[in-house]
């Protein structure tokens, strides 16, 4: 039935009434070593580095030693940020942009997952902007320019090497949300063998944001044929991680190659998209209850993809090789820690995601109460 159905689908992929875009000015290299095979162009960004990362695992992950050994061979020179923390605050942004300006630097690589990668952006941005206080990053309607940057990503979620997306928490105005700037990176480095030292907490979480990725991509008002294009791709992909995912499979390199190239798809989708209500409901769960990004995305795929328009939920089952929303609700309890949302934060939710706009990006119809029926109340 899958095979019949996608030939049936790929008949009318091109629809000739639709306008289209592509834009996506960051250079992309996916391959085993890439930040050593490419170090000429890491140090090409500038004279000296702020190396933007999390806690430790850039450290254990290898990258962080590719990294300084690619500007060492260039004679670049760099500073290292080590204190992002998952979803990164504005504050410390600032602390991380004041250390590079105060050291000098003129470009910023991320290394790490969507935390380190996003703060590693909004340094960027503010590192151009020496003038500006922490105030702006919230602030709309201004200037998106940065320094040269180069990301490169060590879980296999958030696709933000490739998106101009920067997700931060304002603790004092009680929230997270993306900032209204794009910051795509110049360059993205992108290898799997980062993935290695990734417990599988990380690695399932981090699957389920991108699976995330790819269905808001998928059914969004933005969606067109070259979006769709990199989420077809990345669901065939996903797909091959199920077993792996689930835990009846050893995870081998080539796992972890698929799962990386699912990510970087599907933030090349929602780069041209941007992602839609599962999204816009996961930031308060964060926020509120501490859920990781990916568990908190994927806990309204179904609702979702139940709403959408029947073709657009069959073809996305029939890539990820579902039968029905059933079978992906059950992966992802399978995968996820579900834990009870009391009503009052599902509320909280909803009315975020409808004032700031989430209704609109969905590619159907969807009122506040569809939004309310999406969260499971
Ligand atoms: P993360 O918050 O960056 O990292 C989660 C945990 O995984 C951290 O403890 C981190 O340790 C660890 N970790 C990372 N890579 C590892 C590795 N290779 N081996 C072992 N441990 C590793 O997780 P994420 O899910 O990738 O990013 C989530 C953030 O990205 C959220 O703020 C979300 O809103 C945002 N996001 C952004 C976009 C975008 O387009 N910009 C899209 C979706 C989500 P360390 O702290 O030691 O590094
Ligand atoms: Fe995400």
């Amino acid at each position: 039935m899958n095979a019949e159905f996608l030939a049936k689908s790929a008949a009318r992929e091109r629809r000739k009434d639709q306008d289209m875009k592509f834009f996506l000015p960051t250079k992309a290299y996916e391959e085993k070593n890439c930040v050593i095979n490419h170090a000429a162009e890491l140090a090409a960004l500038g004279k000296k580095a702020l190396v933007v990362t999390g806690r430790s695992s850039a450290v254990k992950c290898g990258a962080q030693a590719d990294v300084e050994a690619a500007l060492s061979k260039c004679g670049v020179s760099w500073v290292t940020f080590n204190k992002v923390e998952e979803n990164p605050s504005v504050t410390t942004v600032m602390e991380g942009a004041k250390l590079g300006m105060a050291e000098g630097c003129d470009f910023v690589i991320g290394i790490g997952g969507g935390s380190p990668m996003d703060a590693a952006k909004a340094m960027a941005l503010m590192m151009k902007h020496p003038q500006w206080g922490i105030g702006m990053l919230f602030t709309a309607g201004q200037d998106n320019s940065a320094v040269p940057m180069a990301m490169i990503p060590t879980t296999c979620g958030t696709g933000s090497e490739v998106t101009p997306a920067s997700v931060l928490t304002d603790h004092e105005a009680g929230k997270k949300g993306g900032i209204p700037y794009k910051l795509f990176a110049d360059l993205a480095l992108i290898d799997s063998t980062y993935l290695g030292k990734a417990p599988l907490s990380v690695l399932r979480n981090t699957a389920v944001d991108a699976l995330s990725h790819l269905i808001e991509s998928y059914c969004n008002a933005l969606a067109d044929d070259y979006s769709r294009m990199f989420v077809r791709e990345g669901l065939r992909f996903w797909a091959m991680n199920k077993a792996a995912l689930k835990g009846e499979k050893e995870i081998t390199a080539e796992d972890l190659e698929t799962l990386a190239h699912a990510s970087v798809l599907g933030g090349m989708a929602i780069a041209h998209t941007s992602t839609s209500l599962p999204h816009g409901l996961s930031y308060t769960l964060t926020f509120d209850m501490g859920i990781p990004h990916g568990v908190a995305c994927g806990r309204f795929q179904k609702g979702f993809l139940d709403a959408a328009p029947e073709e657009d939920r069959k073809e996305v089952l029939a890539l990820l090789g579902f039968e029905s929303t059933d079978e992906l609700w059950d992966m992802y309890v399978k995968i996820c820690e579900v834990i009870d949302i009391p009503a009052e934060i599902l509320e909280k939710a909803v009315d975020s995601a409808v004032k700031g706009g989430r209704l609109a990006t969905a590619g159907f119809e969807l009122t506040p109460e569809g939004a309310r029926t999406v969260a499971g109340l």
